[in-house]
């Protein structure tokens, strides 16, 4: 660490004031090594790869004001088929593996792949025929990405190199000067291309609910201020960074058309699109938001039952004597006889039942049905209780039965 040191050497360390403050900067550079950036719109991309025998590792960049600045870490284990590979395709491995990481944030854009392998550069200049199928399989599946590998020495290439070394506690690797160890499942932030930081940060600013939670310091969703380059101005923007990952804060206004971004693909069901959504933004009550705009989803609504109508069954007084109450209902049969319908009818209280022939289902038939049964004669408090003679007029049919 300091400059012209020996080994052994006992020359003490003077520590004056410029050596206390560079020795700040120093760890506030390396606090900041490993901090990922916002994607930046039409930035220039890389993903810089690299292979050791236990792992791969990549980075993913962007170029910001000719400097590179992280967006995504990737690392895996080699499986122990793969750790028997040649460099070559343990450095081809290493790619596709981090191709298909990144997938989401390198489709439809162009990018290089850096590695520092010097023989891939050539890898899709040479034939494919004589190729063993995994490296034909692997090549086929980056060529749907980018055709562009080139060269970065390894002096180069410290990010991916560390990554690639990762498993610590793999004997192989226990004598590697580097040790560090990266949290595996820092996600990248990523934006869809539909939707800007600029757009956001100026959402935010205009946002009511925002500035409510920032005034409360109790509020249950902590949020942070950062300012992310855009178009090289600079832009404030509200995010809460919880178990690895930093989600931007999603104005009200924002928040239909970050639904319809994800949801709209394969409209999924409101836990699966809240999954989806939660993972790359936040806003308070955010489940129970979704939830209502599934619900409102139209082509949901068209293609998918959401709610069954269940019939509550209705509770009727119990009546205390004879045809105070009686269950009319019609039937109908297969024409017989110059009749198509029968008239069905039920004594609540003793539970008689009788059925009559009728020619059709006029109001007027059904009440003369009804008169013309021994029931006809008494009088009647009539309720028609069955749907098929909602239709009817209650009164017509009292007013008949009481002549
Ligand atoms: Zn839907």
């Amino acid at each position: 660490m300091v400059v012209g040191a020996k080994k052994k050497d006992a020359t003490p360390i003077l520590w004056s004031n410029e050596a206390s403050s560079s020795f700040l900067r120093s760890k506030e550079a390396l606090s900041k090594a490993t901090l990922l950036a916002f994607p930046r719109e039409g930035a220039t991309l890389r993903l810089v790869t690299d292979a050791s025998t236990v792992a791969a590792g990549a980075v993913l960049e962007q170029e910001t004001n000719s400097l590179w600045q992280p967006l995504g870490f990737f690392s895996k284990k080699f499986t122990s088929g793969q750790k028997k590979y040649a460099p070559y395709d343990l450095e081809l491995t290493a790619i596709f593996l981090a191709i298909k990481h990144f997938h989401y944030e390198l489709e439809g854009r162009e990018f290089s792949v850096y590695c520092d392998h010097k023989p891939l550069q050539y890898a899709f200049v040479q034939a494919p025929e004589h190729a063993p199928l995994v490296r034909q399989r692997q090549l086929s599946y980056i060529s749907q990405y980018t055709t562009s590998i080139k060269y970065i020495p390894g002096s180069e290439n410290v990010v991916a190199d560390a990554l690639s070394r990762m498993p610590t506690s793999d004997p192989t690797s226990q004598h590697l000067p580097i040790d560090v160890q990266f949290s595996s499942h820092i996600d990248a932030l990523s934006l869809p291309a539909a939707f800007s930081l600029q757009r956001l940060s100026e959402e935010q600013q205009n946002d009511e609910q925002l500035h409510l939670i920032i005034s409360d310091p109790d509020f249950p969703l902590p949020l942070q201020k950062g300012t992310f380059p855009v178009n090289d101005q600079l832009f404030p923007i509200y995010f809460n960074v919880s178990n690895d990952s930093i989600r931007p804060y999603v104005p009200t206004s924002l928040r239909q058309e970050i639904f319809n971004l994800f949801h709209q693909l394969a409209h999924p069901g409101p836990s699966a699109t809240q999954k989806i959504i939660s993972r790359k933004y936040v806003w308070p009550k955010m489940s129970k938001d979704i939830a209502s705009f599934v619900k409102h989803c139209l082509p949901c609504q068209q293609a998918k039952i959401a709610r069954h109508t269940k019939m509550v069954p209705a509770a009727f007084p119990i009546p205390d004597e004879r045809f105070q109450h009686v269950h009319l209902d019609l039937v109908t049969l297969v024409p017989s006889e110059g009749f198509s319908h029968a008239l069905t009818m039920i004594d609540r209280y003793a539970r008689w039942p009788e059925a009559v022939p009728i020619a059709d289902m006029q109001a007027a038939t059904v009440a003369r049905a009804f008169i013309d049964t021994s029931w006809g004669s008494i009088k009647l408090e009539l309720r028609a209780i069955t749907p098929n003679l909602t239709g009817y007029s209650n009164a017509g049919i009292v007013t008949l039965s009481q002549r």
